[in-house]
């Protein structure tokens, strides 16, 4: 049985691993911190908060200060997929931020279904391009046939 906890994060209950929504990659102990499992790319926010102002005229840009912020971004070993990302102080580790009672979801889950696919909502931004293609269509060739 596995059980679908992210967009990219699910527990095989079976083995008590997490493991990668997208290839199937296991993370490691469904008890312990995912992102133990997961690569780290620890990041300088400026890049990707760009200072605002010049950095040679002004001490504070508008971009986060490395010495007080890091972005840290996870990935997925085998398929690169970035799985979470948060900002952090320096030094500080990764934080535990999905802790299941493993054996409590084990009980919750045994009389269910497998749910193998999330459900599907609809891809209202592929909704609004062809709309707009719609409308496009109606005001610039509608009244010419
Ligand atoms: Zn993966």
């Amino acid at each position: 049985m596995k059980v679908l906890v992210t967009e990219y994060l699910r527990i095989n209950l079976d083995t008590e691993k997490w493991e990668c929504r997208r290839c199937g990659h296991e993370h490691g102990n469904a008890r312990e911190n995912y992102k133990h499992g997961l690569l780290v790319y620890d990041r300088d926010p400026r890049e990707i908060h760009k200072p605002l102002l010049d950095t040679q005229l002004y001490e504070r840009t508008y971009s986060p200060d490395p010495k007080w912020c890091r972005i840290l971004e996870y990935y997925c070993a085998s398929c690169g997929t970035m799985v979470e990302a948060e900002y952090l102080p320096p030094g500080h580790p990764p934080l535990h931020d999905i802790e299941f009672d493993i054996d409590a979801l084990k009980l919750q889950w045994k009389d269910r279904k497998e749910v193998t696919e999330p459900s599907i909502a609809p891809d209202l931004a592929l909704e609004k391009v062809k709309h707009g293609r719609a409308l496009h269509a109606e005001m610039h060739h509608g009244h010419q046939h």
